[in-house]
């Protein structure tokens, strides 16, 4: 868990740009973004994949999506739209084996994903 990239900046060992900060989880800025609004939100709680989600977690997952919709509103992309993709291990395309929530938007974005 200490070799954690997220947990890393979530105790503030490593900077980010963060977006919103709660009891709960953050919201920070992606490094690499993919498009012109790309925020990363986590639990603060280190969870590696969507696979360890547990029934008492739900609390908390739900509320990352509340805040991902107010984000999307002070962005001003909730009514032009907007998407939340979680990536899940070798083929979903996870890097970071801390559960996270990326909110895409300021572009049309195309459907499949590649
Ligand atoms: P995933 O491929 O779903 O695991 O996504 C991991 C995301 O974390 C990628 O979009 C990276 O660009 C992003 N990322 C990695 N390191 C950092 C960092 N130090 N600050 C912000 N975003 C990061
Ligand atoms: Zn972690």
């Amino acid at each position: 868990m200490s070799d954690c990239i997220f947990c890393k900046i979530r105790d503030g060992e490593i900077p980010a740009d963060f977006v919103h900060q709660d009891e709960i989880c953050l919201g920070f800025l992606d490094i690499n973004p993919v498009a012109p609004n790309h925020v990363v939100l986590i639990p603060r709680e280190h969870i590696s994949t969507i696979n360890e989600l547990e029934t008492r977690h739900e609390q908390s997952i739900g509320h990352i999506f509340t805040v991902a919709a107010k984000i999307a509103k002070d962005l001003e992309m909730a009514t032009s739209g907007y998407r939340v993709v979680v990536n899940c291990n070798a083929d979903g395309g996870q890097e970071v084996f801390h559960i996270h929530f990326h909110l895409l938007g300021g572009r049309r974005l195309s459907w499949p994903p590649g």
